[in-house]
């Protein structure tokens, strides 16, 4: 399950260079080419899904854990104070790469631009909370 025209279909089968830190036969794990801070690594599944929406759940669970795994490796051998996970669905919310992904990003206390992931708050009323909660009430 490949996408030709995708860039991280390419790197998987070796066509585009990068620098793996770990793989297995259901993922490679590498080191981003525009890191936000030193250590920031990518998951990406092997077959090409394009985003949450489209990926098989068990592959979902196994990256998870993955990411699990390394965030404590990654802690250990880096040395930094604290880890951000992070995956991005969708141009608007500033997915540039079609092809699942989920950032790997150490942080640190003494990195100068630790501004990384500001958002602003929004300001709801109660009764638009209210509204919110009862159309996502769930159960699966
Ligand atoms: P997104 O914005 O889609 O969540 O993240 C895409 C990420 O992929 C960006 O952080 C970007 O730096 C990284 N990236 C894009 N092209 C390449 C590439 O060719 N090699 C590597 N290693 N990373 C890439
Ligand atoms: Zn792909």
């Amino acid at each position: 399950m490949r996408d030709e025209n995708c860039i991280f279909c390419k790197i998987i089968e070796g066509k585009i260079p990068s620098r793996t830190i770990y793989e297995d036969e259901d993922f490679k794990v590498i080191l981003d080419a525009n890191p936000a801070s030193k250590g920031h690594a990518l998951i990406l599944p092997k077959n090409h899904y394009a985003n949450v929406y489209e990926i098989d759940e068990e592959i979902f669970a196994k990256a998870a854990k993955l990411a699990k795994k390394l965030t404590a490796h990654m802690t250990k051998k880096l040395g930094c104070d604290g880890f951000n996970l992070l995956q991005n669905n969708g141009e608007v919310a500033g997915q540039t790469v079609f092809h699942f992904h989920m950032h790997l990003i150490p942080r640190y206390k003494s990195m100068k631009n630790n501004d990384l992931l500001n958002w602003t708050h929004l300001e709801l009323t109660d009764s638009q909370q209210d509204e919110i909660c009862e159309k996502l009430k769930c159960e699966f």
